[in-house]
């Protein structure tokens, strides 16, 4: 496995990309340098060569971890099988395990990150502080400062959706006379038949990620994705993708399918009533690429309870799912009874 480091050419300290210029940053002298410029020049040569050797410890999944030695410091370097961009945790260099994104793990494409860490933490304590019941743990500093920036892996597919659906429909006349009323009904049988075409609908390639969780972080701006390029991952973590297209695709079918049926459903206005008697959604022209999206994340656990924040590191929209806190219950709601209480007592006082 060969090693990947970012050392600046000025001065050989450890390079990371900027999200603010969207160029690599030298923290030490402030040498900046254009991403496509710097990984043409120095790509064709890692830096080092690491063997991979298993570890004795497991994820949470049960797979082995890996050990790399870092090429600066000669440190131990222990990540995940799909974890290929990471920092050394002796020294901070920023180090990309090359085999991960070469070959048939290279992305086509990456949103580089535009929202910085301090915007994510500055995000985190906004939606700590709107929940007033969450516990002041989530509030302190040293675990605000374990947010991460991950590129996390995502197909992205592209097919047409070829409907066809027959529906049943009325439309309703009411009308009276000085004697009667009348209502007429008038039956008709609708047909639609057509396609849709879908561009690159999003499914995340990464098993330790949330399917539900990456979906409600949608969407990103594809008008700001760029061809793959490894000097966008310094100093962030990257994972390479651990779910295959095959096994996303029914998912992104089912999701394209989902859409198209209801785009065909509404195409059906004007009557009374309408119910759908049978349809189809046929899948064709499907492609697929392979991209990294730019994910801030902070796992946590809490009272025996996971938790999990992330914010989008394109346009900063922001999700997570917080705990009740019953001390923190206590304290909010009981002055406030209280308070009710005492002014209840005085109006019974005063009008006794
Ligand atoms: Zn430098
Ligand atoms: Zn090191």
């Amino acid at each position: 496995m060969a090693l990947h480091e970012y050392e600046c050419p000025a001065c050989g300290g450890a390079m990371e990309f900027n999200p603010g210029t969207q160029k690599l940053k030298c923290p030490f002298c402030d040498s900046e340098f254009d991403v496509r410029d710097y990984v043409a020049n120095h790509s064709s040569s890692p830096t080092g060569e690491s063997s991979e050797n298993y570890s004795d410890e497991k994820d949470s999944e049960g797979q082995p971890m890996y050990i790399y030695s870092c090429a600066s410091c000669g440190g131990e370097i222990l990540a995940t099988e799909s974890l290929g961009s990471m920092k050394c945790p002796f020294c901070s260099n920023n180090v990309v395990v090359h085999e991960k994104f070469t070959g048939s793990f290279k992305p086509d494409y990456i949103i580089p990150f535009t929202k910085t860490k301090e915007d994510a933490m500055e995000a985190y304590k906004g939606y700590v502080k709107s929940k007033r019941l969450a516990p002041k743990v989530f509030l302190e500093e040293n675990h605000i400062d374990e947010i991460k920036g991950v590129y996390v892996p995502f197909w992205l597919f592209s097919a047409t959706q070829e409907y066809e659906g027959t529906f049943e429909a009325t439309r309703i006349r009411t009308w009276s006379d000085s004697n009667y009323n009348y209502t007429e009904t008038s039956f008709y049988e609708a047909e639609r038949k057509g396609s849709e075409d879908f561009e690159q609908v999003p499914i995340d390639g990464s098993r330790e990620m949330p399917d539900d969780l990456m979906e409600s972080l949608e969407p990103f701006d594809r008008s700001a994705m760029v061809p793959f390029n490894m000097g966008y991952l310094a100093g962030f973590l990257a994972n390479k993708y651990n779910v295959t297209a095959d096994e996303d695709r029914a998912r992104a079918e089912e999701r394209m399918a989902a859409t198209a049926t209801l785009n065909f459903h509404n195409s059906v206005a004007g009557y009374s009533t309408v119910r759908c008697v049978s349809e189809r959604c046929r899948t064709t022209n499907e492609s697929h690429k392979y991209a990294l999206y730019p994910v801030y994340v902070l796992n946590t656990s809490w009272n025996g309870d996971n938790y999990l924040f992330a914010m989008n590191g394109q346009t900063g929209k922001f999700i997570g799912n917080l705990p009740f806190s019953m001390p923190q219950a206590a304290k909010y709601y009981f002055p406030t009874a209280l308070g009710v209480a005492a002014v209840v007592f005085l109006l019974i006082t005063m009008f006794s």
